[in-house]
This record gives C-alpha cells, structure tokens and sequence, in this order.
C-alpha cells in the first residue's frame, strides 16, 4: 500500500470512530445493538479494508490494517469484533482460500456492506478443540447437505453470509469448508444476548438442518478446512491482538485526563504516588503491546508476501499468538487500573474505563483461550512433536 492510500484510510478509520462514538455510547448504555455501525463503516469506506482494489477493497497491507483496528479498539472491543469477524476472519478466508469465482460472488458485496460476514468454528461441544465438532456435510450430487449447531458466533446474527465447517457423513474424517448463505432453507440462528461484554455487538448461534450448499460453496479443497480454520485464526488473533493495543491506549487516555483533573487530599489525584504507579503500569502495556503488534503484522505481511514459506508462515503464526495472549492480558489490567484511577465512577458503564473492563475480558477466551496459546507457545519454544500438548 502507497503512503498515500495508507494516510486516506487510517484518517477515514479515524473519522468512523469519531462519528461511531457518541451512538457507540448511547447504544452501550441501553444495551442495544449498534445499528449505526455498518452505515457509518459504508460512509467511510471501511469494509474491505485489507481486500484488493481489483475485489472492491482499499488493499491495506497487514501492518495498516493491523494500525486501523488498533484505532478501531479504542471505541471499544465491541466495534472492533465486529470488524474482526466480518474481515479478519470473515473476508480473510475467502480471499486466502476461495477461488476466482468465490471472491467476485462474495468480496465485491462485503467491501461495500451489502453482506456482512462471519465464521463459525465453534460449537457447544467444540472450542479449544475443532476436531470435536459434530456439523457434517453429505455430498448429494452436485450439492452438499449440511446439518448441525454453531455456537458463540461473532455477527451470526446480522451475517448474510458465513464460513463453516463440517466433517463428511462417510470417509475419510477430515474436516471441509464451506460458505453458507443465511437466506437460504434450513437456516436459523438465535441472538446470545445474556453476555458479559459487548451488549452493542452481535454474537449468535445458527443451525444447519439438512442445508442444501451448491457444490460451487466448498471453500478450497475438500479435506483441507481444518488448515483453512486455522490459517484464518491466526489474522484473528492479530486483530485481537491490534484492539486490545487500542483498548490499552484508550485506557491510558482516559485515565490520565481523569487524574488530572480529579482532586482530592488538596491535589490532582495524578499527584499521589500511588494513582502514578497505575500509569505507569498501563503506559508500559501500551509500549509492549505495540511493539508485539507492529512485530506480528510485520510477520504476517511477510508470510504473506511468500506464500508457500513454511518457515516464515510458523513464524508469523507464532509472533500472532504471542501478541494475542499478552495483549488481552496487558488490556485486561489496563482497563482494571484504569477502572481503579476512576474510583467509583469507574465501576459505572456511563464511563469508558468500566466499558472497556466488561468487554476487553473475551479476548482472553475468544481465537484462542490464554491456556491454548500458551501450550503453543511452549511447544514452539521447547521444540520437537514430543512436546506438543495436544493433537
Ligand atoms: C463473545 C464471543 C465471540 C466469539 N466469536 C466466535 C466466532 O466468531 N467464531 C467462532 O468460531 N468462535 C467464536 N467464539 C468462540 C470461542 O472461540 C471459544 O469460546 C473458545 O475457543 C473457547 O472454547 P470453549 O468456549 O468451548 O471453551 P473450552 O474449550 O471448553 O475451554 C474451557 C476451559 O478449558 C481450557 N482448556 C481446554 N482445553 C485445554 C487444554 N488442552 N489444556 C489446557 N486447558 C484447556 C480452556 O483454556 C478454558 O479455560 C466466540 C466466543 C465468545 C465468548
């Protein structure tokens, strides 16, 4: 990506997080949906973000994108899981995977908000480990027909279009990829609405009951979407990895103003050694978690400038998990010390330190609990298959 194009969008992501701000705000209070969010990322072009121009997307590289969302972040972990599922983990796969025919049916549409995308992995009886899932798939013909339950989907509920994943009723056990269309028969999802966090995001689960999917859906090849899943966690984890960054930065923000301006024992709290050594704790979780960041998408970039690189693509996968894992911890303790500078307006959700505590805490969970990536970064670390925990 050009300068100039890199200026343009970081400046419209910056002006949608502006404009999404105040309703972001009213909408978390009353514990709504956002219905502001798409028709604002339309206004400002944001949709296709790291998609190719040819495909109707502004053609980010990681490192711009992974810059966005982490600006994206601070309005909120909300916003910013909207973007994650619908782009890194909803566009991402089809651009990665799909063929020629796919991304003109599917990218073109998503860049400009006419399809919302999501991805749907987990299931009630399948989260660390995929190769628990029960979805199948049976090849009739020219169709496949798929049946089972995806559970604690980002954007099911709003998504015109989501990649699944299913094993075959007969043969060999090997997982496929699909892209489903929500319109069609044998289609249904239900909104999860009893959440900690995120009351202005969508999360669902849907149901495949004998869903007929055209032959032209299966997502690369067949046998192959257990790669496909996991090649596309490791953008998500990237894109949690930038809002947290964000989130972090939000916090500090908020947080220095605030001890400036509050005033208690006859000073500035920001004044009194103690509120400073929540400063700066959060100012050092800004630094390393940008410096993961940057490390990570710049990985990413080069894996993805060399495909076929084994090497660079471990790489890549590893410097993504790492980055994940210590920045949802580093935004976790950010967003509680920020809670802490406030008092008890911080325990209030009317202020953005409690907002950011209540969501900020999934993405310890989502793409990846803490305890997964640290096995993987253990096994990476020690070397050897002997030392991978799981299969
Ligand atoms: C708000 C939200 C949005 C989400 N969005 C999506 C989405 O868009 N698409 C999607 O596919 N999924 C999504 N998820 C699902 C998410 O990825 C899973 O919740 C996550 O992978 C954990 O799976 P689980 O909930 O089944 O927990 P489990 O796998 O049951 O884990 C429970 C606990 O056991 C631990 N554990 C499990 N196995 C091991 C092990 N081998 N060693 C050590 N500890 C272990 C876990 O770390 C965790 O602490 C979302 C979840 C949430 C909450």
């Amino acid at each position: 990506m050009n300068p100039n194009d890199q200026r343009r969008l970081l400046s419209d992501v910056d002006d949608f997080c502006q404009e999404i701000r105040e309703h972001e705000e009213l909408c978390y209070v009353e514990h709504r949906f956002n219905h502001h969010l798409i028709p604002l990322a339309q206004k400002f072009n944001i949709l296709g973000m790291l998609v190719p121009a040819e495909y109707g997307g502004r053609g980010a590289d990681v490192v711009t994108y992974a810059r966005a969302l982490a600006r994206i972040g601070r309005e909120g972990t909300g916003v910013r899981t909207f973007f994650s599922g619908h782009s890194s983990i909803g566009q991402y796969p089809i651009l990665t995977w799909g063929n020629e025919e796919q991304k003109r049916r599917y990218l073109p549409p998503s860049c400009k908000g006419d399809k919302v995308l999501a991805f749907g992995l987990t299931e009630p009886e399948a989260g660390s480990n995929p190769l628990e899932m029960q979805m199948t798939y049976e090849r009739q013909g020219d169709r496949f027909i798929l049946n089972g339950v995806k559970y604690l989907i980002s954007n099911a509920g709003i998504a015109n279009t989501i990649v699944t994943f299913a094993y075959p009723v007969e043969g060999p056990r090997l997982i496929s990829a699909f892209i489903i269309d929500t319109d069609g028969a044998g289609f249904s999802c239900e909104d999860l609405v009893a959440k900690m966090g995120m009351p202005t995001a969508n999360t669902g689960m849907f149901e495949l009951s004998n869903y007929v999917a055209p032959a032209a859906n299966l997502l690369g090849e067949e046998g192959q979407g257990f790669r496909i899943a996991m090649g596309t966690l490791v953008s998500g984890r990237l894109s949690v990895a930038a809002g947290c960054l964000g989130v972090i930065e939000d916090c500090l923000c908020e947080a220095v103003t605030y001890a400036k301006e509050r005033q208690q024992h006859g000073k500035a709290i920001a004044k009194h050694q103690l509120v400073q050594e929540h400063i700066a704790a959060i100012e050092m979780h800004r630094l390393s978690s940008e410096a993961l960041v940057s490390k990570a998408a710049e990985a990413k970039e080069t894996s993805a400038q060399n495909p076929g690189d084994g090497v660079l693509a471990s790489r890549a996968e590893l410097l993504c998990a790492q980055a994940k894992l210590f920045t949802s911890q580093a935004a976790w303790d950010a967003a509680d010390r920020a809670v802490q500078v406030f008092g008890g307006r911080g325990w209030s959700t009317l202020y953005r330190p409690g907002r950011h505590l209540q969501d900020v805490r999934v993405c310890r969970i989502y793409e990846g609990t803490d305890e997964i990536l640290k096995l993987k970064i253990a096994a990476a670390v020690l070397g050897g298959k002997e030392f991978v925990a799981f299969k």
